[in-house]
């Protein structure tokens, strides 16, 4: 028998946060920074807990460097070589970088050898995050297991899943964090390839819900295009929030600045039609074409891609796009009432809404 649930579940789009009166003046009294505990262990982290995902396009050495100086974090890619870690030898083996970097692993034997070595390697690493596209097999729980066993004290993020009692299996397996997320990224095509997925919003509040209650913490990964959308996320419970999009597009994105012409239909001085040059990268999902021509050689014939390939607008330095976001999400606090990001999600009252932008210019 098929079985439906009715109940509505919602995305970011669907709500807004409702302002409150609040004794804050400006923005600038606002802590973003929150020190956390966790599940398995005695180690702490503080930090503002917002994370640049482990793609080619935003997990890199060099967003790293440029993320510790905001006490931010960044999920380095796994396909990265034992060579390209220790060329960034001194930053990794930092106190600046153990505090930025988190290590990403998959659940193959490769990577499960590679984690070990960077591992041994860098053992002030603090950070590993186990990643999947789907978090529901009982080969990836005991690889959970087998990680929480070999490293006691490591601050351990397993995913991706999207509901409550997936998010409280890997939190007994041995997850500090689990990650939320299925089919709701920029690049992903899940959802079109296989119909698989949860409403990002409800998915974070009631995996949040179960984590908390087992002293658990949750990130919610991906479906974030605005800072508006990083507040949601954090209103509704998630105590760390991943980005791949809203950080790709940058110097420190991995691939090459690519240049396109476009005329403009406007005549100069001289009477030649002026072209405007932009400027743009590329980005691509992990599980797209393009990356498992990259690492796989091409695509295996059991599987699909469940990735785009996108040309974006380049965007600078991520600084720029940081103090952006950090200045929303400030911002945000201030209209909820909330002198400490600690403190948001208890004065966050959300509103069901069937518009959300004015799109009158775009
Ligand atoms: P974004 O912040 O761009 O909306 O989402 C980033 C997240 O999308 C990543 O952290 C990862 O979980 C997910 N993702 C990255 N590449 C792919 C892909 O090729 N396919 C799918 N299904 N998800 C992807």
């Amino acid at each position: 028998m098929n079985i439906i649930n009715s109940d509505i579940k919602l995305d970011f789009e669907d709500v807004l946060i409702c302002p409150k009166r609040s004794t804050l003046n400006s923005r600038s009294e606002v802590d973003l920074e929150k020190e956390f505990k966790f599940k398995w262990h005695d180690k702490k982290w503080k930090g503002i807990p917002i994370m640049a995902s482990n793609m080619d396009a935003t997990g890199t050495f060099e967003m790293a460097k440029s993320f510790s100086k905001y006490n931010m974090l960044v999920a380095i890619h796994k396909h990265y070589s034992i060579e390209d870690w220790e060329k960034n030898h001194e930053f990794v083996r930092s106190e600046r970088g153990a505090n930025t970097i988190c290590v990403t692993t998959g659940i193959q034997d490769l990577d499960f050898e590679k984690l070990l070595k960077i591992m041994q390697i860098y053992p002030n690493l603090k950070w590993i995050c186990i990643d999947v596209a789907n978090g529901y097999t009982s080969r990836f729980e005991e690889f959970v297991k087998k990680i929480r066993k070999i490293f006691p004290d490591k601050i351990l993020i397993a995913g991706n899943v999207v509901t409550r009692e997936m998010t409280e299996q890997l939190l007994l397996s041995g997850a500090d964090i689990v990650k939320i997320g299925i089919g709701n990224g920029s690049v992903c095509t899940t959802r079109k390839m296989t119909g698989v997925g949860y409403p990002q919003l409800s998915a974070i509040m009631e995996c949040a819900d179960a984590a908390h209650g087992l002293n658990g913490h949750i990130l919610c990964d991906g479906g974030c295009q605005f800072a508006g959308d990083i507040a949601k996320a954090f209103g509704a419970g998630a105590d760390f929030i991943m980005l791949g999009g809203m950080f790709a597009g940058h110097d420190e994105s991995a691939g090459e600045i690519k240049e396109k012409h476009f005329k403009t239909g406007e005549i100069n001085d001289y009477g030649k039609e002026i072209i405007k040059t932009k400027k743009f990268k590329l980005f691509y999902g992990m599980s797209s074409e393009t990356a498992m021509h990259k690492y796989k050689g091409g695509i295996e014939k059991y599987r699909a891609s469940e990735g785009k390939t996108t040309l974006i607008p380049y965007k600078g330095l991520v600084e720029n796009t940081i103090l952006e976001i950090l200045g929303g999400l400030r911002s945000a606090c201030t209209y909820a009432g909330s002198k400490k990001l600690k403190d948001f999600p208890k004065c966050t009252t959300f509103i069901r809404v069937s518009k959300q932008h004015n799109d009158m210019w775009n």
